[in-house]
């Protein structure tokens, strides 16, 4: 049971997400000199929603893998979404999808298809880097870029601002990149092990007025604290009267991208996920 040694490293799913767009276009070299024994491929995905200075052109790419059978004329990631999908099942490979967020998630790590090979990254990554947590995000119609290959993870760090280079948000990425690829290098992937992650759950959307619209935000004392244990009685929202907007949770469950700027159309304020241990 190996990881491939080809990597297909892929930046600017979103084109406003800048870290992946500098990595995959400015460090091409630094990281073939420093693993010349794997092959590495760099994909910037999405350059005309970059030049949009946008998340996409017409549809979020990121989505886009569920409808690679159908017809989409219209769609400018449709097509790019057609073109990535070759690059990948050229042959076996890991895909390092790098993304990030406007929410407080460090260096998180996305996986979608369990299996030893994906979750012995994770497992191995939580335990050497600081602040480095594994979300268990199951994708069963293969929606995401990061499942177009068996072995694939979403990188997704932050807190940024879009459409800005944050130093330390490309820095992390740099780290998990250059963390994953020594593994792969060296092949360690443990025999018997099990991780902990945060599997999502429920999406919790913003109150909303009469007319459908948002009616509060976030917070403050709520701002910046994902994965953090919520149970009882939570308080994650103010409306724009000032008063605070309640919650029960029944169990302990844990708030990820909390205020996200990109879930704002879908009027999505954070996604609660529960703690799991999963055996590999
Ligand atoms: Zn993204």
């Amino acid at each position: 049971m190996v990881i491939p040694n080809r990597v297909v490293i892929v930046g600017g799913t979103h084109g406003n997400e800048w870290a992946g767009i500098k990595i995959v276009t400015l460090y091409q070299s630094y990281f073939r000199n420093k693993f010349p024994s794997l092959k590495l491929e760099f994909i910037f995905a999405n350059p005309v929603a970059h030049e949009l200075n946008s998340r996409f052109k017409d549809e979020d790419l990121n989505r886009a893998f569920q409808y690679l059978d159908e017809d989409r004329p219209n769609s400018y990631e449709h097509s790019r979404a057609k073109d990535i999908k070759e690059i990948i099942k050229r042959e076996p490979c890991l895909v390092l999808d790098l993304h990030t967020t406007t929410s407080n998630m460090g260096k998180s790590l996305i996986v979608s298809q369990y299996n030893r090979q994906n979750l012995s990254i994770c497992e191995k990554l939580t335990r050497d880097l600081n602040n480095c947590r594994v979300i268990g995000a199951p994708d069963p119609h293969r929606k995401y870029l990061a499942s177009q290959s068996d072995f694939g993870l979403i990188l997704e760090v932050g807190a940024v601002a879009n459409s800005v280079v944050g130093g330390e948000s490309l820095e992390s990425t740099l780290l998990l990149i250059e963390s994953i690829l020594k593994l792969v290098e060296g092949q360690k992937i443990s025999e018997i092990s099990q991780v902990e992650l945060f599997e999502e759950m429920q999406e919790v959307h913003f109150p909303k007025n009469e007319k459908g619209e948002i009616s509060g935000y976030i917070h403050p004392h709520f701002q910046g604290k994902d994965f953090l244990p919520l149970k009882g009685k939570i308080i994650p929202f103010k409306n724009f009267e000032g008063e605070e907007v309640t919650l029960i949770l029944d169990q302990e469950l844990f708030p990820i991208f909390i205020n996200e700027a990109a879930y704002y159309p879908q009027q999505l304020a954070f996604i609660l996920c529960k703690k799991k241990s999963i055996f590999f």
